[in-house]
């Protein structure tokens, strides 16, 4: 073992998680939250669905705890999940929020919170097993 390994703590999840998207749409619906992305990928959705920066901001941001965040409707689905499909207008853009999800850290926190999240997410426990470096990078 590498003398700066020697004795570190290692976190529970360092033999990898198992985490493959069922796509049920559950994580972008029936509760309120907040979605924030950088200048940089608001560009890449206003691209997606092809309009300007500016008329993205108007139409779909709100601020929320002094951020910007994605808009939800009424019922806090997110404003780009679309109705009767369960999927995301914007997938290919989505921002790293939405891509590095359930690799976020008061999902990682412990082997307990992940197991409490895992309950409203049929992907998590499942499927493709994500290691160390790669988990590791969404919490970058
Ligand atoms: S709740 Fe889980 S399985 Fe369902 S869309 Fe979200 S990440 Fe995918």
């Amino acid at each position: 073992m590498p003398a700066s390994d020697a004795g570190e703590k290692q976190p529970w999840w360092a033999d990898g998680l198992r985490f493959s998207c069922e796509g049920c749409g559950r994580c972008c619906r029936g509760e309120p939250g907040v979605v924030l992305f950088t200048d940089d990928e608001m560009r890449l959705m206003a691209h997606e669905i092809g309009i300007d920066v500016h008329g993205f901001e108007r139409l779909y941001v709100w601020r929320r705890y002094g951020k910007r965040s994605l808009r939800e409707r009424a019922d806090y689905d997110c404003v780009f999940l679309e109705g009767n499909h369960d999927r995301c207008a914007i997938y290919r853009s989505r921002p790293h929020q939405c891509r590095s999800f359930p690799f976020w850290p008061e999902v990682l926190e412990s082997e307990w919170s992940w197991k409490l999240f895992s309950k409203t997410c049929p992907g998590m426990d499942r499927g493709e097993l994500h290691g160390r470096l790669e988990i590791e990078s969404y919490l970058s």
